[in-house]
Parts: structure tokens; C-alpha cells; sequence
């Protein structure tokens, strides 16, 4: 075949293609156009906002020629209501219908408006760096035109009378003066009705109609001074108050509920501002929806920022799950490219990589700040101080401080002031996820703010402690009858102490009766014991008889019963052995030390994890 220049319609249906490829597409487009007319038309127009605040335009905004894109009457239109009311049906595929109260386009354009690179909004190649309108490539009512029947009417401001054209494929088939409020309503019908390949990789009308909804609340977020609405189907799915509060539109679009843990996150860096909400880290999905990201209130799609968001959230998210932040970027125009994607949703930044970090930074600090950490404080908590010095990571020496570092903590905290007291009631250990177990002694957990290292013998005995006082203050300690009695040989002191402490040894559960000389024959003992070495637990009991507690307040029989009724390092502990182990750890007021005083949680605070692989 010899090489010519595509036929028209033919070119158009290519391009189409690009642009409009689902119903969405086309709701985007028309809401964007809905949205640059009603800013038009006003003055404080496109301006960033600030935690639901309208900044005042800045010196430059306000400079002449500083917006693109100013027509009609503005003064007298600000007077107006700022709507733009989104109809669809079947998903978008019967019918989509904007309408908005915006500034119109004048009668003689009206026709030039469908045609492919029309546009009001730029006029030199110069003006694509500066773009302040959501469009600017004159591509979308042409491409939409193509695949569809539209039907349009509008009135510019100052106009006596309306204008209105009927297209079905692109073709011309109605055309004439309407009188009409001033604004535009555009009406497409049949969308891909010549397309029938594109109608075949269609999802359903309700997905279809789901991710309108969802593009509807993006825009109403990032233009709060708007009031949308959304009809699906004859249903009223959507509306957004207009009037400029951001709180108004986030109750909407994420529920009440979720606003109240929204937290608002503010930062600078050189010429960019990023401003929004955050929720809490206890507030997540299991999709990415949540997220949203504008860029000089542009909705995009950046994977690069959204997982800048998702990566200050760390490590207090559970894997796989998503936070919810909606977040503004603002900077100089230049500093963008919006010309990088068909459907304008990614964008290019000048200086991609100090974004990324000025966004991450911003949020974290919020974050981290807001990650609950209930009574995991001085002493113990703060288990890992920072490296002396500036470490180099890839340097061998920086490992060194790292390791003192870990040690150093260890050593720090085990010798509190008060060790084995039952101390007043503190904030209880917060919920853990267990993640395993490491050198068969520590669990290792994630937690709202760090990871957790638990000793699994000083965790178990201090949970047998708090058992053993439980149960003798009630009916006595459990007790197993031995099948086969016990012959047990004591030491003469162990044989002096058995007379006054008998009564103690019973409460604890050990049944037994003297045999000869220095011996006893053992005859039950308590339930939770391991049954291991039964003769030593029963001596070091006796042992315990005669001295002082490891602590004041703590009963040293009852303590190193449970020393010998808990696991022990180098147990295998299944994974509902350690959630079992957790849990009741968690429900105790008194978890840091164990009844001999030894520390029983260990943190790797979350923040100074960031610190120290310099994430922050
Ligand atoms: P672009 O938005 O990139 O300029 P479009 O094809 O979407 O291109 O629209 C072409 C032109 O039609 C716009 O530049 C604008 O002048 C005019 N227009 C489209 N929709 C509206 C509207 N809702 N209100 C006012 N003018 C509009
Ligand atoms: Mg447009």
C-alpha cells in the first residue's frame, strides 16, 4: 500500500482511541473542561488552597497575563453559583452529561470548539510550561465527538442568546442560536457506537459507574469551592457543598468517620508546598484508592508519590494494607510538565527526587508523631540509642556502634530501679503482630511503633508469676497427682526449712510426706510445672523458702515456680504458642521485667530504625 495521509474521521478515531478509552475518560474531560470554565469566571480562580482555605492569589498570580486563561465577563459572573452537576447512565455508555455554570463559549466558537488541537488555553508552545488549566490540548471535545453523538449547549457570559450544535460521529446534524441560563451542558450519547472492538474490552457498567464516582469525589476535593453532584442511573450517588471548605468535602467523599482521623500535614521545601491530610496509622486499606495526590490541584496518578506516601507510613502499617491521605503539591508550573500522558493523569517533575523526599517527610513527621505508643517509655522502651558519631553505611566500621549500640540498650535497661516490684498499674503492652521467632528464645513482633524482641522465658514467667498469685489467692495453685511418686533427697538445710514452710509448699501444689532420714516422697505438685526435672523444681522451692524476693513485694517461692513452669530458651514455640504467649503478656498490667527483675520486651523504635538507615 502507498503511504497517505490518513482521511480525517479516520485520524480522529486513532487519537480518540488514546484519549478516551473507557467512559471515565470522557467524564474526566468533560468535568475538567466543566471545571476551567467555572474558574474562568471567577476571580480568585485557581489559586491554592490550604487546609480548605482559598490562599490569596500571590503577587505573581495576580501580575497581568499571569492566568491562562481568562474570558467573558468575570466580575459579573462571580456572582454565580460555581455547579457542575455530572449525569450518567449504563455506566457512562448511554449517556454522559455535564453541566456546568461556567463562563460559556461565545456562539461563533461554538463549532471550532469539536475541532482536534482547538483550544482556548494555550496559544504558544511557551504556554505548555506554564499551564494553570486542566486542559490545554483542544483534543477531548473532538476525540469525544468521534466515537459518539453529542449534543451541546452554551451561553457565554454577556451573551443575549445560546448557541447549540448536534453532532452524531463528528458530523454536524444541528446547529442554531437557543436561548438558555449562561453556562454549558454537553450530552454524549452512544459513546464507542462506531468502536464496537473498544465496547467488547469494556468492564461493567457498575465498575464503570464505580470509578466515576470516584473521579467525581477527586475533583470535588481538589476544588472545594465548587458544588458537583453526581446522578447514576436517575440516583443522586453524590454532592459536594461547594463553598470552599476542604473539612465539608472530605466528609463526603471518605465519611465522617475517617475524617475524624485525618490528620492535617503541612511542608516546604525550596518552591514547593505540600499541604493535606493524613489519616492515622491505625486507619488503612486494602487498596490505594484512599490515596489521592494533586499537583497545582490537578488529580494525578504518580506511582513515585504514592509510594513516598506509603513508605513514611512505615513500619507502622500492616503489610499489605494502604493508608488514606489526600495531599495538594504546589509549585511553579515550569517546574511540571502535564504534557506526558494521554489522559494528562501522570505528570513530570523537574526535581522528581526532592518531591518524593519533601512529601515523605512531610507526612512522617505527622505520622510518627501520631503512631500510638502506650506506656512504652523510659526506662526500657528506647532500646536503641543512635550510633555514636556519623555512621557510613557502606563502611564495615559502621556496623560496630550498631552492635554496641544493641548491647548497650540491653544493659541499660536491665537494671531499673525497682525490677521484680508489682509495680503500680501501668499502660499495658500494646496489641503485637508476632512475626517469629528468632535463636529459639525471642519473639519478634511488629508493634504500632518499632518491632518488639520479647524474651520468651522472663515473658512466660512473669505470666505464670501473675497465674500462681492469682490462683493462691483464690483456691490454691492447681495441683497434678504424680502417677509414680517421687523419691526426693534434700540437704539439711532444705530438710530444716520443710517443717515451718509446709503450709507454702501446699499452697503452691506439691503434696508430699517425709521418707527416712532427709528425704521426701513427692506425691503431686503444681499443674504448670514442666515436667522435666520435677526433684530440682521442688528443691529450688524450698531453697526459696528462706530467702528475701529478688524484689521488694515479690514472693520468691511463687517466683521460682515460675521460673521452672515457663518455657525456656531454646524451646521451639509454635505460632499459636506465641500468639497464646502474647496475649496473655498483653493483657497483664505488669509486663516489663520478669518477676527476677530481668527486662522482658525489648523496642527497635520505629523512628530511630528511619534514623538510622537515614530515612529521614
Ligand atoms: P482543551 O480543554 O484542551 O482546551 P477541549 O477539546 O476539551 O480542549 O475543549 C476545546 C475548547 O472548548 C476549550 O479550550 C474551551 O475553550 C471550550 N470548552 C470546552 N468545554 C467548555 C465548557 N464546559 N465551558 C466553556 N468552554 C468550553
Ligand atoms: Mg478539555
Amino acid at each position: 500500500m502507498p503511504i497517505r495521509v490518513l482521511p480525517e474521521a479516520v485520524a480522529l478515531r486513532i487519537a480518540a482511541g488514546e484519549v478516551i478509552t473507557r467512559p471515565t475518560d470522557a467524564v474526566k474531560e468533560l468535568v475538567e473542561n466543566a471545571v476551567d470554565a467555572v474558574l474562568a469566571s471567577r476571580p480568585q480562580a485557581l489559586t491554592p488552597h490550604s487546609g480548605g482555605r482559598l490562599l490569596a492569589p500571590s503577587p505573581a498570580e495576580r501580575a497581568p497575563g499571569a492566568r491562562q486563561w481568562k474570558r467573558g465577563a468575570e466580575g459579573g459572573l462571580s456572582a454565580l453559583p460555581a455547579r457542575i452537576d455530572v449525569e450518567i447512565r449504563d455506566g457512562g455508555l448511554a449517556l454522559i452529561r455535564v453541566v456546568d455554570t461556567g463562563c460559556g463559549i461565545p456562539a461563533n466558537e461554538v463549532a471550532l470548539a469539536f475541532q482536534r488541537h482547538a483550544t482556548s488555553k494555550l496559544a504558544t508552545a511557551e504556554d505548555l510550561f506554564a499551564v494553570r488549566t486542566l486542559g490545554f490540548r483542544g483534543e477531548a471535545l473532538a476525540s469525544i465527538a468521534a466515537i459518539s453523538q453529542v449534543a451541546l449547549y452554551t451561553r457565554a457570559a454577556g451573551a443575549e442568546l445560546g448557541a447549540l450544535l448536534e453532532l452524531d460521529a463528528g458530523r454536524v446534524v444541528e446547529q442554531g442560536p437557543r436561548a438558555g441560563p449562561v453556562g454549558t451542558s454537553i450530552t454524549v450519547r452512544n459513546l464507542f457506537q462506531n468502536v464496537p472492538a473498544r465496547l467488547r474490552f469494556l468492564r461493567s457498567a457498575a465498575g464503570e459507574a464505580g470509578q466515576v464516582v470516584h473521579l467525581v469525589g477527586q475533583y470535588a476535593l481538589s476544588f472545594p469551592e465548587i458544588r458537583f453532584s453526581l446522578l447514576n442511573d436517575g440516583r443522586l450517588v453524590f454532592q459536594s457543598p461547594g463553598g470552599g471548605r476542604l473539612e465539608d468535602v472530605l466528609a463526603k467523599v471518605y465519611g465522617a468517620a475517617l475524617v475524624e482521623k485525618l490528620l492535617p500535614v503541612e511542608g516546604e521545601a525550596g518552591r514547593l508546598k505540600v499541604v493535606g491530610y493524613v489519616a492515622e496509622p491505625g486507619t488503612h486499606r486494602s487498596t490505594r484508592s484512599g490515596i489521592s495526590i494533586f499537583v497545582n490541584r490537578r488529580w494525578v496518578q504518580s506511582r513515585a508519590l504514592t509510594y513516598a506516601v506509603e513508605e513514611a507510613y512505615q513500619p507502622a502499617l500492616p503489610a499489605g494494607r494502604h493508608p488514606v491521605a489526600a495531599l495538594w503539591l504546589e509549585l511553579p508550573p515550569s517546574e511540571v510538565d502535564v504534557n506526558v500522558h494521554p489522559t494528562k493523569a501522570e505528570v513530570r517533575f523537574a526535581d522528581e527526587r526532592g518531591i518524593y523526599a519533601a512529601v515523605r517527610r512531610t507526612i512522617r513527621g505527622v505520622v510518627l508523631r501520631a503512631a500510638p505508643v502506650p506506656g512504652v517509655g523510659a526506662p526500657l522502651a528506647p532500646a536503641v540509642p543512635s550510633p555514636p558519631g556519623p555512621a557510613v553505611e557502606s563502611s564495615p566500621a559502621a556496623q560496630v556502634p550498631r552492635q554496641a549500640s544493641f548491647a548497650g540498650a540491653a544493659g541499660a535497661s536491665g537494671a531499673p530501679a525497682e525490677p521484680g516490684a508489682p509495680a503500680a498499674r501501668e499502660p499495658g503492652l500494646p496489641i503485637l503482630h508476632p512475626l517469629g521467632q528468632v535463636h529459639r528464645t525471642y519473639v519478634v513482633a511488629e508493634g504500632p511503633d518499632g518491632v518488639y524482641f520479647v524474651d520468651q522465658h522472663t515473658a512466660h514467667e512473669r505470666v505464670r508469676y501473675e497465674e500462681i498469685q492469682a490462683q493462691r489467692a483464690g483456691a490454691g495453685v492447681a495441683s497434678q497427682v504424680l502417677l509414680d511418686p517421687l523419691v526426693v533427697d534434700l540437704t539439711p538445710r532444705q530438710w530444716g526449712l520443710l517443717g515451718e514452710g509446709a503450709p507454702s509448699l501446699r499452697a503452691l501444689g506439691f503434696a508430699f510426706e517425709p521418707l527416712g532420714e532427709r528425704s521426701v516422697l513427692l506425691r503431686a505438685v503444681p499443674a504448670m510445672l514442666r515436667l522435666s526435672d520435677l526433684a530440682r523444681a521442688f528443691t529450688d522451692v524450698v531453697d526459696a523458702l528462706a530467702t528475701e524476693g529478688p524484689a521488694a513485694g515479690v514472693d520468691a517461692p511463687s517466683a521460682v515456680l515460675a521460673c521452672h513452669s515457663a518455657v525456656r530458651a531454646g524451646d521451639a514455640l509454635s505460632p499459636e504458642e506465641i500468639r497464646e504467649l502474647l496475649g496473655r503478656l498483653e493483657g497483664l498490667d505488669v509486663w516489663r521485667y520478669c518477676p527476677h527483675g530481668r527486662p522482658i520486651v525489648i523496642r527497635l523504635d520505629a523512628a530511630q530504625l528511619a534514623r538510622d538507615f537515614r530515612r529521614v
